[in-house]
């Protein structure tokens, strides 16, 4: 599942190459998508100029005058700038902007979706239904110790299954909350109302680093996520501590790594690093 990094790595390589350009054509060739793709969509943006590209969470957004597309790649989707290419069983949309720049999306399990934003008729972008109950973004300044440590206070779920529904931080992601709660050698399991104000401080910290990281070495190579170009990134190669890698070696203390389910989701932790019951030393060098 492509994750914040991705988008934020997508967004930073299409919006050059589309910003205050003109949408010659829009097709959509198969409007079932998570919610079905507005039918109004051609004659919307047809002739009509993208001012800007910008992420929320883990939505890209084009910027047009009228009104914003909000674009989501679910589960297995990907954009990618094409040459001649007739369209595949899962290539479901295209932005035609002249005959050298055509981007298309495919999405084989179709979890993904394109929606309409109208700046007149449907209020205030953050105000729409699918950005209403996301967290705030990881390296907003808003994001302070003394928030997350409030936001924790009455959160009985674990630490992991907070950081995941990106209702107090968006976008942490799946393989990013195991590794910042693994840099911030926090259990997993410990109940998020447990966390002291230095465990925020280091798990903020941590989400930032992993998010960086990820950012700087082109996303994470799991799924089928390709950037535009159709390259994988190299995150989990480089950098990936924990995620996948249950029974291999810890880094730090070369105890085995652990994976658990937890609500439905794979969790990678080190039991000794991690340990909920150990006192935790701030020298140890991760
Ligand atoms: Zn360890």
């Amino acid at each position: 599942m492509p994750e914040l990094p991705e988008i934020e790595l997508l967004k930073r390589e299409i919006e050059p190459k589309i910003q205050n350009r003109t949408v010659l054509e829009f097709k959509i060739r198969n409007h079932k998508l998570r919610w079905p793709v507005p039918d109004h969509l051609p004659k919307t943006i047809v002739n009509q100029t993208i001012l800007k590209c910008s992420r929320r969470g883990k939505y890209l957004l084009f910027h047009f005058k009228h009104g914003v597309q909000i674009i989501h790649l679910g589960m297995s989707g990907s954009l990618r700038f094409i040459r001649d290419e007739s369209p595949g069983k899962h290539d479901h949309l295209e932005w035609i902007f002249n005959e050298s720049i055509i981007l298309r999306m495919n999405d084989p399990r179709k979890f993904g979706a394109v929606l309409w934003h109208d700046l007149e008729n449907d209020g205030k972008l953050y105000d729409n239904k699918v950005f209403k109950n996301l967290g705030l973004e990881p390296f907003s300044t808003e994001l302070t110790d003394q928030y997350l440590h409030k936001k924790l206070s009455n959160k009985k779920k674990s630490i992991k299954q907070v950081l995941l529904d990106g209702h107090i931080i968006v976008g942490v992601g799946n393989i990013y909350s195991s590794e910042s709660l693994f840099k911030s050698r926090i259990n997993p399991l410990t109940p998020a109302s447990e966390l002291s104000m230095k465990n925020c401080s280091e798990i903020i910290t941590s989400i930032r680093e992993a998010l960086c990281d990820s950012i700087d070495s082109g996303g994470s190579t799991i799924r089928n996520y390709v950037n535009t170009n159709g390259e994988s990134g190299n995150y989990m190669k480089n950098y990936a501590s924990v995620y996948g890698r249950n029974g291999l070696p810890c880094n730090v203390c070369n105890s085995k790594i652990i994976k658990i389910k937890q609500n439905g989701r794979s969790t990678y932790y080190c039991p000794i690093c991690q340990n909920l019951d150990k006192k935790r030393s701030s020298n140890l060098n991760i």
